[in-house]
């Protein structure tokens, strides 16, 4: 991969990670110039449709959260058979890492980093938007101390696909939470759940539930009470082992409702652990309570209960018992792997492994039993008569836009595929009638955010690129290509012009002292400088040269700026005495004095007056006086003023 340039912009550097799903590579975007991670799905799932399509849509949703604590991501996109994610590049660690350098946390840290992963969960909430995989190995830590919650939605992507997943996806499990494991009503409380058990974690250096294999770690999220954080580390605020035992409450009623209750919460310990909590709080255990068992009848799928009538009650397992029967026969616990294994597909995988060891008859199901077959993106006319035989109809149940199939190609079916199924069935399909076309608006001068929003509201792919403009404002868009009118259908990409607004390039301020100041004018404006202020100034300089400028010569500054230029008007008038010798031979002397060739003085004077008289002259810088005693230049000096 290193080397490789993907979308001809995302050039391939170095291998970062690699997950259940995909390998996580640090590239840099050559278009805008920084780096970035691109998560590049492994190449089993690039084959699988359904997996692909809810990835795609997903990812996307993903990409309109905007936030200091989630990942943002740039671009999805696929090349031959490359399929990625460009996102946010963080420089730094996972949580889990972390977690396991510190063995565990101090419990204000871990609250101060419960609260920047549940304002990230927040904010997604609040668009509709569930992560489902909250996890500390998809939680970065910054150099800074600031997390970023990554792959938002992933894992509901990962719930439809068949393909199986090995390796570090086995964790995932140990955040699940009861619903999920069981296949129940999952939403934002399950986020909730698994944010309890990354705080217990980070508190502990411990996970609360913990099995040689994942069905054993599923069972224990439904129905195992966790060992209380403070058993393990008395440091921890009786508030804040409150918090965490609320938010991993089995009971997704007992559970904190939102992210923002429990911020709220967790706001008010990190000020004082002494705090009073929201009311629920104070009265309840939270978690610790007595766990009811877990029913069939909340399990969600048929052949669970057709397995327990079937199945002879056994009581093998040696789980803990209480009044209610918590413990489970031998088919409830069949169903709750059933549960896990449809709802969880990333798990699921594992799970069957681990099952195909720990219960090798489950496997097979009853003989009359088939597993439904998948016909999600197969051509309705390639399947419709496949399975006839074996005695599986399918069936058109309706019709729908679709930007994801092609025309004919099969939506939805119904049952899914991979349940098990008594002979003979039909399974009714929703068949693609293509993308719908419609008009591009006009988007110019409207708001970016806004477009974007719109456009990927009609499942339109946004690319975002920047550019210059001198009458758009900065965020603005500039145009579209193709342009307003085009016809264009969900799927398709739109090129967005934004406005960068006008990029103004830096002037470097010419020297300007000598000059005259016409001159100087001229060269001001042909430099893209404003126009002077003018201060005049006395000085030895010509009258009409710049003297000094406010801003020095080679300083770059913004175009038009104003210098301020001292002009010389001359140097300033002053005066100054002078003695002149009256001659003593003589009684008289008549005694002229000229200043620059003016004549300033002109009189008979008389030895008995004195040796000398003295005038003032004035005048600017140096003055020549020439004196004539009775007509005759006698002396010519020169004096400074
Ligand atoms: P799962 O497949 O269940 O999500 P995972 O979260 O461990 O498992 P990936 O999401 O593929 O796996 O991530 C693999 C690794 O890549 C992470 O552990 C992390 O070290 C690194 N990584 C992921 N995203 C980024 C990112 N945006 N910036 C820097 N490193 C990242
Ligand atoms: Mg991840």
């Amino acid at each position: 991969m290193t080397g490789k340039i993907l979308g001809n912009r995302y050039e391939i550097l170095e291998e970062i990670g690699n997950g259940g799903m995909a390998h996580v590579y640090k590239a840099k975007c050559m278009l805008l110039n920084r780096f970035v991670a691109v998560k590049i799905l492994r190449s089993e799932f690039v084959s699988d449709e359904e997996f692909l399509a809810r990835f795609n849509a997903e990812a996307q949703a993903a990409a309109a959260l905007s936030h200091p604590n989630i990942v943002s991501i740039y671009d999805v996109g696929r090349e031959g058979n490359i399929e990625y994610i460009v996102m946010e590049y963080v420089e730094g660690k996972t949580l889990k890492e972390y977690i396991r350098e510190n063995k565990l946390l101090p419990w204000r840290q871990a609250v101060d980093f419960a609260i920047q992963i549940a304002s990230a969960l927040n904010c997604a909430h609040k668009k509709g938007i569930i992560h489902r995989d909250i996890k500390p190995q998809n939680i970065m830590l910054a150099a800074d101390g600031v997390l970023k919650v990554t792959d938002f939605g992933i894992a509901r992507a990962a719930s439809s696909s068949s393909v199986t997943i090995t390796g570090s996806a086995m964790g995932s499990v140990h955040y699940l939470s009861p619903e999920q494991a069981r296949g129940g009503y999952t939403d934002a409380k399950s986020d909730i759940y698994s944010l309890g058990i990354v705080m217990y974690e980070m508190v502990t250096g411990k996970l609360p539930f913990d099995g040689e294999n994942p069905v054993t770690v599923a069972i224990k999220q439904i129905q195992e009470k966790p060992v209380s954080p403070r058993d393990y580390n008395l440091a921890v605020p009786l508030s804040v082992e409150k918090i965490i035992l609320r938010a991993m409450d089995k009971d997704q009623n007992m559970r904190y409702q939102t992210t923002l209750d429990m911020l709220g919460d967790l706001e008010a310990v990190r000020i004082n652990p002494e705090a009073s909590l929201s009311p629920q709080l104070q009265d309840t255990e939270g978690a610790t309570k007595k766990i009811p068992a877990v029913k069939p009848e909340q399990l969600h799928t048929k052949i669970i209960e057709d397995e327990k009538k079937s199945a002879p009650p056994e009581d093998k397992a040696g789980q803990k018992k209480d009044e209610e029967g918590s413990k489970m026969n031998k088919a409830e616990k069949k169903a709750v792997i059933w549960a896990v294994i449809t709802s969880v597909a990333i798990v699921a995988a594992l799970i069957v492994g681990a099952m195909a060891v720990i219960f090798p008859d489950m496997l097979k199901g009853s003989a009359k039993d088939i597993q439904v077959p998948s016909l999600v993106g197969e051509s309705f006319e390639d399947v419709k008569d496949l399975y006839e035989e074996q005695g599986i109809s399918v069936k058109v149940e309706g019709e729908q836009y679709s930007d994801e199939y092609s025309v004919g190609e099969i939506i939805f079916q119904d049952p899914k595929a991979g349940r098990l199924h008594r002979l003979p069935f039909t399974i009714n399909v929703i068949v693609s009638k293509g993308n719908e076309e419609f008009i591009l608006d006009d988007y110019s001068k409207r708001s970016f955010i806004d477009t974007k929003i719109d456009l990927e509201d009609k499942n339109i792919v946004v690319e975002e690129v920047e550019q210059e403009s001198e009458d758009i404002p900065q965020n603005m868009v500039i145009k579209t290509v193709p342009p307003a009118k085009s016809k264009v259908k969900a799927g398709d990409k739109v090129t967005v012009f934004v406005s960068t607004g006008i990029k103004e390039k830096p002037v470097i301020v010419p020297s300007l002292e000598g000059f005259d100041i016409q001159q100087a004018r001229k060269i001001l404006s042909e430099n893209k400088l404003g126009e002077p202020n003018v201060k005049e100034v006395y000085s030895d300089k010509e009258k009409g040269v710049v003297v000094k400028q406010s801003i020095p010569a080679s300083t770059e500054v913004r175009e038009y700026t104003v210098i301020e230029l001292e002009v010389s008007k001359g140097p300033e008038l002053r005066t100054k005495d002078v003695d002149i010798r009256i001659p003593q031979e003589k009684n008289s002397t008549h005694i002229k004095i000229l200043q620059d060739g003016v004549t300033i003085h002109d009189q008979t004077h008389y030895k008995s007056e004195g040796t000398a008289f003295g005038i003032t002259i004035s005048g600017r810088g140096k003055v020549v006086l020439e004196l004539y005693y009775d007509g005759k230049l006698s002396e010519k000096m020169t004096v400074n003023l």
